[in-house]
């Protein structure tokens, strides 16, 4: 049994106090994490605050990048040490965005990923094709291959605790969602792809979320499917009630 996982992904908003407010208003209604882990991915200055308030509740904190080098000459860079001393639980690594404005590549993507396992953070790594992939047939192998990337180099262990977001770019703040079939579809083919460069014991631990316009009213459908353990939310995290909903239906 796979535990959910539904994270916030809060990108380029809030101000420092109302991410802090959000979190306190939120952190007394979120379920246990035995039963569904719940992550607010802030940006960083948002992190000492956020995570102050998360302390004790069951509110897990999860930065929206980094860089793989510990420490050194990389202006305007966060490193790896910096999140693990602030007790981050987990990072995203790859997002959509992040490969299309700020050159993330499947190579640093990789050494991402890696460098979190070193420093206690548990990465979510995200992968997804575009609209022009997917009409031209190429999403399973597209996908296929920056799975394939991001992992690796990592052990049995650590690509157990992987988790992926199957973020199709084309459903992203757009309104448009994957149908839930369609989305099962690619997740599967992502089990599948972990299997065969891990083995079965490892793609069936592996958590894989869905990301594209996920809100209350698609969430259960989309939970429901064999092979989606959670979602990736950009637009809907942003408000508590719609937030606390989507979480609520992990439990
Ligand atoms: C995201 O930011 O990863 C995302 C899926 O955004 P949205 O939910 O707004 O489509």
């Amino acid at each position: 049994m796979r535990k959910p996982i539904i994270a916030g992904n809060w990108k380029m908003n809030k101000l420092v106090a109302e991410g802090a407010r959000f979190v306190v208003d939120i952190r007394e209604k979120v379920p246990p994490n035995e039963e569904v882990d719940t992550v607010v991915c802030a940006p960083f200055v948002h992190i000492p605050f956020i995570s102050e308030a998360a302390r004790a509740y069951h509110v897990k904190i999860g930065a929206q990048n980094m860089h793989y080098e510990e420490s050194g000459a990389f202006t305007g860079e966060v490193s790896p040490t910096m999140l693990e001393d602030l007790l981050v639980d987990y990072v995203i690594i790859g997002h959509s965005e992040r490969r299309q404005y700020f050159n993330e590549t499947d190579e640093t993507v990789n050494k991402k990923t890696k460098a979190a396992f070193e420093h206690n953070l548990l990465p979510i790594v995200c992968v997804g094709e575009s609209l022009e992939q997917r009409e031209n047939n190429e999403t399973v192998d597209f996908v296929s291959g920056q799975v394939k990337k991001a992992l690796d180099g990592l052990s049995d262990e650590q690509a157990k605790q992987v988790v992926i977001a199957y973020e199709p770019i084309w459903a992203i703040g757009t309104g448009k969602t994957a149908t839930s079939e369609e989305a099962n579809e690619v997740c599967k083919h992502i089990r599948e792809v972990v299997k065969e460069a891990y083995s079965e014991d490892v793609s069936e631990a592996v958590r894989i979320q869905y990301g594209g316009s996920v809100k209350p009213e698609n969430i259960e459908e989309l939970l429901g499917m064999s092979d989606i353990d959670g979602a990736l939310v950009g637009g809907a995290s942003l408000k508590e009630d719609a937030f606390l909903k989507l979480v609520e239906a992990g439990q």
